[in-house]
This record gives C-alpha cells, structure tokens and sequence, in this order.
C-alpha cells in the first residue's frame, strides 16, 4: 500500500483521470458518499441503462431514505416500485440484503471490501463499487465498459464471457488504480466505455488513449473484446385465462421457482405452440370450474411479445366473463383472488401483464 501511495499514477490512469472531469456525466449518485445509496444505485444499474435507472434510483431513494426503511418495506411495495426494472430476484434480492444489513450490521453497512463481500448478493463489482465510492479503498471495478476498454487497450484476448478471465483483468485493472484517486479512477474507466470506448463505433479519433491502445495500433477495435455467444434463447407461449366476475378480475402471485417469482398474473397455461387448440382451452376452464358467462366471451389478443435474458415470450390473453364466481377450491388450489382495479394497480406485475391491465382492465 505504501509503495502505491508515492508511486505517480500510471499512463492509463493519468490519461483517464484527466479525461473524466471534461465528460462526466453529472448523475446523482456520483455526488454521495453514502454506502447505502450507492448500493441502491448499483443494483438499479445492473443490466439497466442509466436513464432508465435513473427515476429507479430517485423513487427508491425518496420511498426509502435509508436502509432501515427499505428493509421494513413489504415486498410487494417493492416489487411495485421496481416494476419495469426486469430481473425481479434482483429486487428480492436487494430487499433481504437490506434486511441483513440492519438484522447482523446494526443498520450499518460493512466499511471494507471485504467486509461489503459478506453481504448477501453482493459479489466483487458491488463491493468494490461501494468500498471505493463511499470509503476511498483502492480496489478496481469489473463491469462490462472496464472489459472492454482494458482488453483493448492492452490486447488482452481472453474470453470476457469466461469467469476464468476475470483474474486476469482485475490483476491488471488493480495494477493501475491510483491509491489517491480510487473512486474517480472506477467512475472515469466505466465512464470512458460508456462514453468514448463504445462497443460498436469507439470515437478513436478523438481518444487521448489513442497512441498506447494495443488494439488501434493493431487495426483490432472490432475485433476486441472477445466474448463468447450466449446460449440461445428459448420461446415460451403464455395463455393467459383473464376471469372476470363482475367488477372484479383473478389474479395470483406467482409462487413457482421461474420467471416473475413474488409478481402477480392470470390463471395461465404454456404451451409449446403458438395457439391453444380450443378443446384444450375448454379442459382448463373446466378444471378451474368456471362457468362462463357465454354472452360475454370475447377472442383471445394478438400476441404480446417480450423478451428476457435467455427468454423470449409470446402471450396470449383469453378475456372470460364468468357467471359466478370461482369455487373456493380453485381460489385455494391456485392462489388466485379477485381485485378491484384500484387493487390491481398496486400489484406488483410484470411488465408484460401490467400492459395488458393498462389496456384491457
Ligand atoms: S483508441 Fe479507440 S479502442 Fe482504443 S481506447 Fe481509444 S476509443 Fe478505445
């Protein structure tokens, strides 16, 4: 550590830290050194875009000022807010994390990157994100923006994609922290491939990097970072059962280890077709015990399509009146329970649902 201290910063981060003053990006959490809140930032920004996390980070924060709050929460209020967001086990996630910190750290959150370590859900990026952020350690951040801009600029070929690569560049990427600067130099490397090393058209013409980047002098910008295809992804049919008596509709929270755990949809099938044959739709109603109300029946909708990680899904929506309402053992079998609107509104909801409702309900 001490070596680090009297040692002059190295070209990369001289370079950075001169670059990242004149094209930072003023953001909000770049002006606390609250550990709390940047966390808060850092899970909203994994795998979002800053301005889609941005009003994200600002609900969140103004629902729930400290850790103590977030943690009282009920879930669903939670997932309420997050709703949008995607990838909801991040938002669970979050939410028992913030309970450990209050329950074992006294409302506290650890003061060293090791320490930050121990919390549920935080893996090496968060940590190091909060320890230098909030306490100035000097440990580098890996996010996809530090893969690239290292693995051109120094020629590094390992597969990104690969865990097995992540030594390397955090080796290298600790090499070149400065011990007087940690939290500017994390926030100017990230910001530098978010802003000036892009992934697609890199502005390489104006980098000031430019005479020491391994992969422009070699004519491989294109060709850096090397990262492995993901698997593809797999589709999935939703048929939608939309039951209706009256004022109310039936929903139930999903319970089931998949998608959307802790989220609120229909009665539902999937299938491994597009359509679901008519017979077929007649089987579930029967097995649900619910007795339409034949003057109402409408057609299913088109297809709502989205698309997750590793998922791409098609749903389809059956809107049923009933005459009565469902049996108690369907209720109790399924989950299921009628709200009013106001009530579905407060659900927490997939996105894809929550179009639906905002349309159809
Ligand atoms: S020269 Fe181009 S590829 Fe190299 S660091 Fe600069 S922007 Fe990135």
């Amino acid at each position: 550590m001490l070596t680090k201290l009297i040692q002059p910063p190295s070209f990369l981060a001289a370079a950075l830290l001169a670059w990242y003053p004149r094209h930072r990006r003023d953001l909000p959490w770049r002006h606390t050194r609250d550990p709390y809140a940047i966390w808060l930032s850092e899970v909203i920004l994994q795998q979002t875009r800053v301005a889609q996390g941005l009003p994200y980070y600002e609900t969140f924060l103004a629902a729930y000022p400290t850790v103590q709050d977030l943690a009282a929460a009920p879930e669903t209020e939670v997932l309420r807010y997050w709703q949008g967001l995607g990838y909801y086990s991040r938002a669970r996630n979050m939410h028992l994390t913030a309970q450990q910190v209050v329950r074992e750290y006294n409302g506290l959150f650890p003061g060293t990157y090791a320490g930050l370590l121990q919390l549920r859900g935080v893996g090496p990026y968060t940590a190091a994100a909060i320890a230098s952020f909030a306490y100035d350690e000097a440990v580098a951040v890996l996010d996809g923006n530090v893969y690239r801009v290292l693995a051109r600029i120094f020629g590094l070929h390992a597969d990104i994609a690969a865990p097995s690569s992540r030594k390397e560049f955090q080796a290298l990427a600790d090499q070149h922290i400065p011990a007087t600067a940690p939290a500017d130099f994390n926030q100017a490397i990230m910001e530098f491939g978010a802003i000036q090393c892009t992934p697609a058209k890199p502005d390489c013409l104006f980098c000031p990097l430019q005479s020491q980047c391994w992969a422009f002098q070699h004519g491989q910008v294109a060709l850096l970072p090397v990262k492995s295809k993901a698997k593809a992804s797999r589709i999935r049919y939703f048929h939608y059962f939309v039951l209706r008596h009256g004022e109310h509709t039936y929903l139930r929270e999903r319970r089931e280890k998949d998608i959307w755990q802790g989220l609120y949809d229909f009665a539902m099938t999937e299938t491994t077709v597009p359509e679901l044959p008519a017979a077929e739709l007649l089987r579930h109603l029967e097995a649900l015990g619910a007795q339409l109300d034949l003057r109402q029946v409408a057609e299913p909708t088109p297809a709502y399509r989205h698309i997750l990680s590793h998922q791409k899904l098609e749903a389809r929506f059956h809107p049923l009146a009933l005459a009565q309402p469902l049996p108690a053992t369907t209720l109790r079998d399924l989950g299921l329970r009628a709200y009013s609107a106001d009530e579905i509104e407060a659900l927490p909801k997939p996105k894809l649902i929550a179009n639906y409702c905002s349309q159809h309900l």
